[in-house]
């Protein structure tokens, strides 16, 4: 590999700035998408409940410019998929998560979405309503950086994967993920990471 020069890695340091800088301007309205989507409960196994966040998910997705693609789920909440185009050929990236959660229709009551001294509490806050507000702003950034090479657009093409069944084993959502990862040329799973470092929530599998 060709070792990186000091230029190149002054200009990389940069715009990681400047990238970050985006984020920090948008912290407010990010926690206020958290919030949103944090205040529709969706237990998994209450799919009225479920449904009615998805939809929610899917307007913010489909205002970005996403083409929704409902995959019907009879005893859970509908999986959503969002596309959006690319200005290349090249093979799309999967962003993929869920958007159910462990806790019962009506915790809101007790455990009200809350910002405490820096900390956003709420149930399913962590676990992934916020990995999905994450998804949301990220594409509005890349368009937005991209806005005068890729006219609006995304430099390649973004398919999104939220299931709502994940908590209880993603049996109905399992051959959906699986195809599209298949065709997918990398698989970003926006899950919660542990501690600050962000070490991935999936430990490794032993190589056999
Ligand atoms: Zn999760």
């Amino acid at each position: 590999m060709k070792p990186v020069s000091r230029k190149a890695s002054t200009d990389y340091r940069a715009e990681a700035q400047r990238r970050l800088a985006y984020f920090n301007d948008r912290r407010d309205e990010i926690v206020a998408t958290i919030r949103e989507l944090v205040e529709i409960e969706s237990p998994s196994d209450n799919k009225p409940a479920a449904d009615r966040v998805a939809e929610a998910v899917a307007r913010k997705f489909s205002r970005l410019g996403g083409k929704v693609l409902v995959h019907q789920a009879k005893d859970f909440g509908n999986h959503l998929q969002i596309d959006f185009a690319g200005n290349s050929s090249a093979k799309p990236v999967l962003l993929l998560g869920h958007y159910d959660t462990v806790y019962p229709l009506g915790t809101l009551a007790n455990m009200p979405c809350r910002a405490v001294g820096g900390k956003l509490t709420g149930p399913g806050v962590l676990d992934m309503k916020s990995g999905i507000a994450l998804m949301l702003h990220a594409l509005a950034g890349l368009q937005e950086w991209h806005k005068e090479t890729c006219h609006g657009g995304l430099p390649r093409a973004v398919t999104v994967l939220l299931v709502s069944d994940e908590e209880v084993g993603s049996e109905t959502s399992r051959a959906i993920t699986e195809s599209l990862a298949k065709k997918a040329a990398a698989v970003l799973v926006i899950e919660p990471s542990r501690g600050v470092h962000g070490t991935a929530q999936t430990p490794a599998q032993p190589r056999r």
